[in-house]
């Protein structure tokens, strides 16, 4: 049986402690991850190695209401997150978002982590190209890099030019093209990292489900057993 959401808890001032003479980034990566998938992890693995991450904090989020829902449960959603990072130290699991019962906006999450680590703390949160292009409809999105820098993953499909209105010059005045001075402020930048590129997502991974077809190269091994056993994304 899964535990319980409130038994699992990450403790982000850990993960602080462990550098104090050259600042460990920070770094968080948000999704509904209904379910988790290949395209999400080997992105980000390389991410960590490209800017020298030592650890990346995941954030299944909470879809309120009046959203349209996963076909996972909350509570699938972060067993599914537990399993497939269980045997890898780069990642952990917190469970903030999905404990709220209001709109989990990610610039609260944000300043949440931002209250524990201090004001000089270098941190980062993760997107794909596609989160990106459509970052100016976050809600509060001109304050993200008040808080946070902004790591980028490529995603196949997706151009790293900005095609909303006044998105790519808000771009270029912000981003850089090595990963060197995210550790040196402790917010501002965009980071465009040069990811493997993966064709998956998570809504083509439940029409195969429905389908019947194999998803074996798109998500761990873990994930697709868990999937089959909770009889999950048939309808
Ligand atoms: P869905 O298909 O249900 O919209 P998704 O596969 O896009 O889901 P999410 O949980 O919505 O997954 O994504 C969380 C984050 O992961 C987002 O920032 C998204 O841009 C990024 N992401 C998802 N899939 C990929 C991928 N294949 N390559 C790079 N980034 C990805």
């Amino acid at each position: 049986m899964p535990d319980s959401i409130d038994s699992i808890k990450t403790d982000a001032q850990n993960i602080n402690s462990a550098n104090t003479a050259s600042p460990v980034i920070q770094a968080l990566f948000g999704g509904t991850f209904d379910p988790i998938h290949y395209g999400h992890l080997r992105p980000v693995e390389a991410l960590a190695q490209l800017v020298g991450l030592k650890q990346v904090i995941l954030l299944p989020n909470h879809v309120p209401p009046h959203r349209p829902q996963p076909e996972a449960t909350a509570q699938q959603r972060l067993e599914m997150v537990r399993l497939a990072v269980r045997d890898n130290p780069l990642f952990t699991v917190d469970t903030r978002e999905l404990e709220r019962q209001s709109p989990s906006y990610t610039i609260e999450t944000l300043k949440s982590f931002r209250q524990e680590i201090g004001e000089q703390h270098p941190l980062a949160f993760i997107i794909g190209q596609d989160s990106l292009q459509t970052l100016h409809t976050w809600y509060k999105w001109e304050e993200l890099l008040d808080i946070c820098h902004l790591l980028v993953c490529s995603r196949p499909g997706y151009q790293s030019q900005l095609s909303a209105p006044g998105m790519q010059s808000w771009l270029e005045k912000h981003q850089i093209s090595s990963p060197l001075p995210l550790s040196q402020k402790p917010h501002g930048y965009i980071y465009p990292a040069t990811t493997p590129l993966l064709n998956i997502s998570a809504t083509d991974i439940r029409q195969r489900h429905q389908q019947g077809i194999s998803c074996d190269d798109l998500l761990p091994p873990s994930i697709q057993n868990y999937i089959d056993a909770q009889g999950l994304y048939k309808k």
